[in-house]
Formats: structure tokens, C-alpha cells, sequence
């Protein structure tokens, strides 16, 4: 982990060291750029996934709780990368060109990406104001997590999306007592069809995680370490850790600051350029327009996302004028079960099942001009991988497959494939 150069020769410069900043500082020396290149991350640490923090690093070994690198200190200097953690960017001087770190560093830029992420929705005042409650986005709230996560614990979930089951998952392969507290009438409701969902849900209920949706929490208490969740009938639950797993904000502090739209995430267009366009945004801090779904803007909170769309930055930084159009694609992993969706559910007009004879099932979205739209499935180990990286190249290529081909499980989704424009 080096020092900044200071304000020497401008350089490209990456705001962020998680998934999506960290590929993007590769990609641009692996691109051809010459020149300086410097990552800013806040966290202390070398940058590392974050998708193990809700599930190895919870249930796995002592040695399964490191985090999972994305890289070590010798590939960023090999790549002569500059790396500079445990320190923020607060600002950035758009007519100097310049970022401006917490510690009063000025780092001159050509062409800066702002790859901020998110963090954790905090809970309405009213719930948060007791203290305790736990969050989990970065590695060190992992590790708080993990120690309390003990046979017998009684943990309190708030929350039934991703983040939420996933922990509720971990803490009950860790024998704690789980309540999940959901006030939607079911899971996953954001971005999960409905038959999905109760798959999942089914799957928690069996393992003893006692769900329950359509329950709001009025009023959380504390008194000598232990938390009491009010429920909206006057029941209340007793809990040793309450995790809320409601969401995540996009982390939009620095972009605000520095005037650039903001729109549900940094605002950016189809080359993922913000309104200055010598600043790019990319990964779970943006918003962008999808080509595949008529211009919708969207923001995904999700590891390939954060992947993809970090290297198609940096091209565009070095001046390719690429959209960026790669079809949404998202895995949750709880207890045995794997979950993917590619695609964008909830802008299908018509839903189309196909009941594998393995007993997997994979519910299609069409959309009103017959184009497939998105594809979810859940199934053990790797189950739906195929079928559903199958269906992300259909969706890809705009198919517009026959219905009926699709539901027929006799019908090879690669054999569409072929009849599909390439
Ligand atoms: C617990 C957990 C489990 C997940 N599991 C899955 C999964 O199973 N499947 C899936 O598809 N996705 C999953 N995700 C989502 C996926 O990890 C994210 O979409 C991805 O990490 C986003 O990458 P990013 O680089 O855009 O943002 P982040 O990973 O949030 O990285 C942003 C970095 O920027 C830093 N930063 C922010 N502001 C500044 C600043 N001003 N100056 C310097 N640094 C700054 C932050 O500290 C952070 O390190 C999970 C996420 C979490 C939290």
C-alpha cells in the first residue's frame, strides 16, 4: 500500500476498493494505459468479496473467516497500481480535477471513477435509536457477527431479503434459535417470483427458522444486553442479536457533493459517464439506463454486476464508447439451496414454468412482445446454473422463444438457442 504521488502527472484514478473498483483499476492497465493509476478505498484492508460475509465467513472454519481477496498487495504493484486504504475520498475539485482524500491529499485526475458502493439501509430512528442493532456489508461486521452467532443464541432478523435469509441461514447450520421478521406478506419480494420465494421460505421453516411475513416491528427495546422486539399484535420476542437486513443506500455522499446527478445511485448514461464527463460511476453506486429493457434505469446490487460494469468503465475512461448491456444476473446461496436469476422478473407480462423431471423447476418471463425477459430458478448445488446461463444468452439475443418450446422440458433451451438471432 503506497503513498500518493501528490498532484505529479494526472492519472486515472479509482474512488472505492471493492468488487467493481478494484476490477476496474486491472482493467485499465490490462487496456493499455501508460500512466499512473491509484485506488482509494476507505476500508484498511486489501480489497476482498463480499458475498462470502453472509455465508462462509459465518458458518465456516476459523480459517474460512479471513476474507476472500480479490487480489494481494504484489498484483496491484506488479500492475503498478497505487493502493491507498483506510483512507476517504470527501471530495472532489472538478475544475482542478482533482480528489480530495480525508487526510488532505489532492490526487490530480484525467478520467475518475467513482465505484462508492453502497451500505446498509439503517433501520427508522425509532428502532434505531436503542443501539445493538447489527448490520452486515463489510468484513469487520462479519466478524462480530460470527461471535455471536452461538448454538442457542436467540437472533432476531429484520428483514427477509437476500442479506436476511442468507444470515438467517448461517446462524441456523450454527444452531441459534432464528426469528425472521418480514413485513411483506412474503420473502424476497423485491426481485424474486412468488413461487421462488416459497421455495426458500419452505427451506427455512424446515430447518426451524421460524418466518414470519406480514409482521412489522413497532418498538425495540434494550435491557442488560438483551433486545425485545415489538410486534404489531404486542408480542414480544427476546433476542441476544437483532440483525437488520433491510436493504442497502448507495454510498453518493462524494458525487453529491461535487454536484453530479443523482438519481436512485450516481446518474450515468449508457457509457456509465456521469453528468462531468471526465467522471465515470459504475457498480452498486449507480443508476444506469439498460438497452435491454427499454432504456429503464436501474441500480443492481450485484457481485457480477459490480464486475462487469468496473471493466466496462474502464474502457470507456481510455475512450471506448461501448453501452453497457450485460444482462442482470444475481445468486443467493442458503442452506442447500442455490438460487440465480437472470434478467429482470418484474418486467414480465406473462410468466412461462418448465417442471425439470429432477424436480427443478425454471419460471420464464415473457414480456407483451413475446421477447424473454428474465429467468429464476432454485435448486441444490449447481443444479440451475445451466438452464440459467442458457437463458441470460436467449435474453442476451433479444429471443423471442415459442412459449410453448419453453415450458416443454423436452425441448433443449440450447436448441433455442440456435434458432435465436445471433
Ligand atoms: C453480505 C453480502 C453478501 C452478498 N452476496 C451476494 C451474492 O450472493 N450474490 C451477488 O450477486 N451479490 C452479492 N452481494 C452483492 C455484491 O457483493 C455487491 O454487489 C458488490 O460487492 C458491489 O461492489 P462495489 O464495488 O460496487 O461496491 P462495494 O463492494 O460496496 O465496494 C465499495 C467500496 O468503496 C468504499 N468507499 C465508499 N465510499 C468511499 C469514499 N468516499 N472513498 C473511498 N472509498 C469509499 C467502501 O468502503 C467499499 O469498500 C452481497 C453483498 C453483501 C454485503
Amino acid at each position: 500500500m503506497g503513498t500518493a504521488s501528490g498532484t505529479a502527472a494526472a492519472g486515472m484514478v479509482v474512488v472505492g476498493a471493492g468488487e467493481c473498483g478494484t476490477r476496474a483499476a486491472f482493467e485499465l492497465r490490462e487496456a493499455g494505459w501508460p500512466g499512473p493509476i491509484t485506488l482509494v478505498g476507505a476500508e484498511n484492508v486489501l480489497p476482498y468479496e463480499r458475498p462470502p460475509l453472509s455465508k462462509s465467513v459465518l458458518t465456516g472454519s476459523e480459517g474460512a473467516c479471513r476474507p476472500t481477496p480479490l487480489c494481494d498487495a504484489r498484483a496491484l504493484q506488479d500492475a503498478g497500481i497505487e493502493f491507498i486504504a483506510g483512507v476517504e475520498v470527501t471530495g472532489i475539485d472538478r475544475d482542478r480535477h482533482q480528489a480530495v482524500l480525508a487526510d488532505g491529499r489532492r490526487i490530480t485526475y484525467q478520467r475518475l471513477l467513482l465505484a462508492t458502493g453502497a451500505r446498509a439501509r439503517r433501520l427508522p430512528p425509532a428502532g434505531a435509536d436503542v443501539g445493538g442493532v447489527r448490520y452486515l456489508r463489510s468484513h469487520a461486521d462479519a466478524l462480530v457477527l460470527r461471535d455471536r452467532l452461538r448454538p442457542g443464541a436467540r437472533i432476531g432478523v429484520i428483514g427477509a431479503g437476500f442479506i436476511g435469509l442468507e444470515l438467517a441461514a448461517a446462524a441456523a447450520a450454527r444452531g441459534c434459535a432464528v426469528t425472521v421478521i418480514e413485513a411483506a406478506p412474503r420473502p424476497l419480494s423485491r426481485a424474486v417470483p412468488a413461487a421462488i420465494a416459497t421455495t426458500v421460505a419452505d427451506r427455512h421453516r424446515q430447518a426451524g427458522v421460524d418466518l414470519r411475513c406480514g409482521a412489522a416491528v413497532e418498538r425495540l427495546t434494550r435491557r442488560n444486553g438483551t433486545l425485545s422486539l415489538e410486534l404489531g399484535g404486542g408480542e414480544v420476542l427476546e433476542c441476544d442479536t437483532v440483525v437488520a437486513g433491510v436493504g442497502a443506500v448507495p454510498e453518493t455522499e462524494s458525487a453529491e457533493k461535487a454536484g453530479l446527478a443523482v438519481d436512485n445511485g450516481i446518474r450515468v448514461d449508457a457509457r456509465l459517464t456521469t453528468s462531468d464527463p471526465d467522471i465515470f460511476a459504475a457498480g452498486d453506486c449507480c443508476s444506469f439506463p439498460h438497452p435491454l429493457y427499454g432504456g429503464r434505469r436501474i441500480r443492481l446490487e450485484a457481485w457480477r454486476n459490480a464486475q462487469d460494469q468496473g471493466r466496462a468503465a474502464a474502457r470507456n475512461m481510455l475512450g471506448d464508447d461501448q453501452p453497457f448491456a450485460a444482462v442482470p444476473w444475481f445468486w443467493s446461496d442458503q442452506f442447500d439451496l442455490t438460487l440465480q436469476i437472470a434478467g429482470l422478473p418484474d418486467t414480465a407480462a406473462q410468466e412461462v414454468v418448465r417442471h425439470r423431471p429432477d424436480g427443478v423447476t425454471v419460471r420464464f418471463g415473457i414480456g407483451t412482445d413475446g421477447r424473454l425477459l428474465s429467468a429464476a430458478a432454485v435448486g441444490t448445488g449447481n443444479a440451475v446454473a445451466r438452464d440459467i446461463r442458457l437463458a441470460e444468452l436467449l435474453i442476451a439475443r433479444r429471443a423471442t422463444p415459442d412459449p410453448a418450446a419453453l415450458s416443454d422440458p423436452a425441448t433443449a433451451l440450447k436448441a433455442l438457442l440456435r434458432q435465436a438471432p445471433s
